[in-house]
């Protein structure tokens, strides 16, 4: 179902207060530097890093988050995760710094680049989060060349390469994950589909990918982290861009951890500078055509509802248009063992004046408001144009049809719409009934309803008139004239 995205709406585990903000931000990030020093110690040649990915993503997403507090809290974060770890203060120091040069470089890609064009609501918009990682990268690289230098007596081509891939293989993993995380997209954690026939073709997808995983263990050579790419493409494409992340993310951790142990026979030396950045850099293609698949297929995904919504609904009272209620009419007439239902034709009365008297902005609000309370009743409804609407009652014409009728004229008889200081304006209608007869057809209905309507205008309106209008020729049954009862008034 179509939804807009409103940012309200969607839960987001950092608070706004900035104080309150910054604070979770640093502890965040020492919770993930510490997850990544654990997993650097389990899994030695593995380097998996979310940390710099989340905080670049969270600045991305929550530019007001970019204080100076930020940064130092999070500066905090990163060191005394190190600490805590049992690093030295310089080195700590030293690395850290270079995480943060690297996230640096990323926000100042992404100004230059212009934070109107980074919506992710367009096509070209994963072009830029490619851009903004790899400026990132380059940054956290050349950072990371002259510690390496340093600190490890490094070689400064090979620290540099070894640096860059693996700063941008963690952002090609992590960075879709925290802007999926903090998305405005009140539905982002949506995992199955609600759609059955969706949520199927969601299971196949998921065992096809543990299967092409499975695979790669099986036949292994340097091609095999590659065999992962078409399921990961289509679990990008059936799922929502939060779930296809995280399948992305699960399986590129997994082949970063389990090529270098020799899980997978890639028949690569992973201790040669040039192969191992090889490696990474082809797990970080995978992550980002996902990524980018993922983003395109939300757009189009969004775009369809949205245009969707614009083409069944009216744009003032947000009710089915005419096309959509006659839609929602002839789906139900199509229901032959449903049993009756009735049509209401309801419309406003004197509608005219109250645009002469008061002018077509108030003639709006009384559009609005009667669309509110047809809404309240629950049933299907819909604008059929100007000042015209319709219901559909299930059950029979007498009961509860005519009951129904009875209180949209009592509910409508209470709205009253400000029209300036003290004074306002209320409306009656005139609502026309038929019942719907086996075999026949949406527009003899309407047209039986409509005559009906005209009856109760004639009639005095602020009342209902219902038709036994007369049965369709094929039916078999003795063809009766109208006969016309009339209520309220
Ligand atoms: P009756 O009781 O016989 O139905 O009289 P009426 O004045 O309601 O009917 P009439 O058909 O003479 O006038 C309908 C008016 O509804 C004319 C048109 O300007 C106005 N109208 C139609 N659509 C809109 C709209 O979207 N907004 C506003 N403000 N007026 C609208
Ligand atoms: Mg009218
Ligand atoms: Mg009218």
């Amino acid at each position: 179902m179509y939804q807009p995205m409103l940012p309200s709406r969607a839960w987001d585990p950092i608070p706004d207060q900035p104080i309150a903000e910054s604070m979770v931000i640093g502890v965040l990030l020492m919770g993930l530097c510490i997850l990544g020093i654990q997993t650097r110690l389990i899994f030695s040649l593995a380097s998996i890093w979310p940390a710099n990915a989340f905080l670049l993503g969270i600045l991305l997403i929550r530019q007001g988050a970019n204080r100076p507090l930020t940064w130092l809290l999070a500066g905090l974060g990163y060191v005394l995760a190190d600490l805590l770890s049992g690093s030295s203060l310089t080195k700590a120091l030293a690395l850290n710094s270079v995480n943060l040069v690297g996230v640096g470089m990323g926000l100042m890609a992404f100004r230059a680049i212009g934070p109107e064009r980074f919506t992710l609501t367009r096509p070209l918009d994963t072009i830029n989060v490619v851009l903004v990682m790899a400026a990132a990268a380059s940054g956290a690289a050349a950072g990371g060349a002259i510690a390496g230098h340093f600190l490890f007596d490094m070689d400064w081509l090979a620290s540099y390469g070894l640096w860059f891939s693996a700063e941008l293989v963690n952002y090609a993993i992590f960075l879709p994950v925290a802007l999926a995380t903090l998305s405005p997209d009140p539905d982002k954690f949506r995992f199955a589909s609600r759609n059955p026939a969706v949520a199927r073709v969601q299971v196949v997808a998921l065992s096809l990918l543990v299967f092409s995983t499975y695979c790669m263990h099986w036949f292994g050579g340097p091609g095999a982290p590659a065999y992962v790419v078409p399921c990961m493409l289509w679990c990008a494409v059936c799922f929502r861009p939060f779930a296809s992340a995280i399948l992305a993310m699960l399986t590129c951790t997994w082949i970063l951890i389990a090529g270098p142990l020799g899980y997978i026979r890639l028949n690569i030396d992973m201790l040669s500078a040039t192969d191992a950045a090889s490696f990474r850099l082809g797990v970080m293609m995978v992550c980002v055509g996902a990524f980018a698949v993922s983003v395109i297929n939300d757009v189009w995904r969004r775009t369809n509802l949205e245009l969707r919504h614009l083409a069944t609904h009216d744009a003032l009272t947000e009710l089915r248009n005419r096309r959509a209620f006659m839609d929602a009419l002839a789906a139900r007439i199509g229901m032959r063992l449903a049993g009756p239902f009735s049509l209401l034709m309801l419309d406003i009365d004197h509608f005219k004046r109250i645009n002469d008297e008061h002018g077509h902005p108030v003639g709006d609000r009384v559009l609005v408001a009667l669309a509110q309370a047809l809404r309240r009743t629950g049933l299907v409804c819909g604008r059929l144009g100007g000042e015209e609407f319709a219901l559909l009652v299930e059950g029979p014409l007498a009961d509860p049809g005519l009951a129904t009728a009875e209180s949209v004229l009592a509910a409508v008889r209470e709205i009253r719409v400000p029209v300036s200081e003290g004074s306002s304006v209320g409306i009656t209608v005139s609502i026309g009934i038929a019942e719907w007869r086996p075999g026949e057809d949406a527009s003899s209905l309407l047209t039986a309803s409509d005559s009906a309507l005209y009856t109760a205008k004639r009639a005095g309106r602020d009342r209902i008139a219902s038709a036994q209008h007369p049965l369709p020729l094929d039916a078999d049954c003795p063809i009766a004239p109208p006969a016309i009862r009339l209520a309220g008034g």
